[in-house]
């Protein structure tokens, strides 16, 4: 199932790093995987692709909470 919802901030983990901080994703895209419409920027890494970020266990509550 696909949808895509509005403007999200969600709760993001850098695996670079392992900085946790809340992030504007922009529209969010609900497929196979997620995707976000915004780039991702660390404060310490710079630009962080989505495949090098995790969502905290809050920020699982909130696309869940967004999703469902
Ligand atoms: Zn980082």
């Amino acid at each position: 199932m696909k949808g895509v919802i509005k403007l999200a901030i969600l709760n993001l983990k850098c695996k670079g790093c392992g900085k946790i901080f809340d992030f504007n994703v922009g529209k969010i895209t609900f497929g196979n995987k997620l995707s976000f419409e915004n780039e991702i920027f660390c404060q310490k890494c710079g630009l962080v692709e989505i495949e090098d970020l995790e969502l905290t266990e809050l920020g699982q509550t909130q696309v869940a909470e967004l999703y469902f």
